[in-house]
């Protein structure tokens, strides 16, 4: 048969358009400048972020409100793992006592045995006619023993061995979980960014007047929080030793680049193609 435009459903392979449109398998999408965040977006509410503006030392954006909101709600998960550990080490503490007092006492019945004179033999191991009530005496034996020989397929599921939930410690420290990498996250490090916005809403560099976008290099002055374009930086700011706005004095170390995700464009960095791994049947 002819093959006959797309609409051909007789084909026993999929069409190149066809197997895009199933969405089946490890998919590839090029990321455009709608899927980057902006430089002056919360990476927390991913929104504009809203005045006073944050700044980690690692050049990450985020509303005053949502990056406390952030420390506080990670403090109390890792008081919560804190407890939870804590718990769970008393009680494995009980139960190691528990086996250890078993153990003691397993020892002392078996020496007061001895003492008596009957013989602490393990069943099956010689003496026939005194085997037997040696048995009785001892009482049950510990599970493990005949009741496992029953059961000799392993796949039975409750003979599957069992891990007791283990409680993880919790991070040393509340984290900035904003780059690939997490950083600590301090709050008397956090430095309140002044962006000198326009009227349209664009944020401009106080020094030069231009627009500041993802492509452009956006430096903010840590003693002060002013954000100047970082040609401006380098050519008068650190020049002269001090803020273009309020002259404060700045040196090079005093400098944060702010994070920006690029453009969607390969010249200015970022990462381009998201991939969503899937195990495919391959035909
Ligand atoms: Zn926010
Ligand atoms: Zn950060
Ligand atoms: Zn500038
Ligand atoms: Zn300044």
């Amino acid at each position: 048969m002819v093959r006959h435009s797309k609409n051909n459903t007789a084909s026993s392979v999929f069409t190149y358009a066809e197997r895009k449109m199933t969405e089946y398998g490890t998919q590839r999408r090029r990321l455009g400048h709608d899927a980057k965040r902006s430089f002056d977006t919360c990476y927390l509410c991913l929104r504009t972020a809203r005045a006073p503006i944050m700044l980690c030392t690692q050049g990450h954006v985020s509303c005053r409100e949502c990056v406390l909101a952030g420390i506080l709600e990670q403090k109390q998960a890792i008081a919560r793992a804190e407890q939870r550990l804590e718990k769970q080490q008393q009680k494995d503490a009980a139960e190691r006592q528990q086996q250890q007092r078993a153990r003691d006492e397993r020892e002392i019945d078996s020496h007061e045995r001895r003492q008596v004179g009957l013989r602490d033999k393990r069943p099956g191991d010689g003496e026939p006619h005194d085997g037997k009530r040696a048995r009785l005496l001892a009482g049950p034996r510990p599970a493990g023993g005949s009741e496992k020989k029953a059961l000799t397929s392993f796949w039975i599921p409750s003979m599957a061995p069992t891990a007791a939930a283990a409680a993880k410690a919790p991070a040393p420290s509340v984290q900035c979980l904003a780059g690939a990498e997490a950083h600590p996250l301090r709050l008397k490090e956090l430095v309140e960014v002044r962006f000198r916005t326009a009227a349209n809403g664009d944020r401009l560099c106080p020094s030069c007047d231009r627009a500041l976008r993802n492509s452009s290099k956006v430096d903010v002055l840590a003693p002060c929080g002013h954000a100047i374009c970082h040609r401006c930086v380098s050519t008068f700011v650190l020049g002269s030793g001090a803020c273009f706005v309020c002259q404060h004095k700045v040196s090079a170390k005093d400098v944060i680049r702010i994070d920006s995700e690029g453009t969607g464009f390969a010249a200015a960095g970022g990462q381009m193609v998201a991939t969503r791994y899937d195990s495919a049947l391959q035909a």
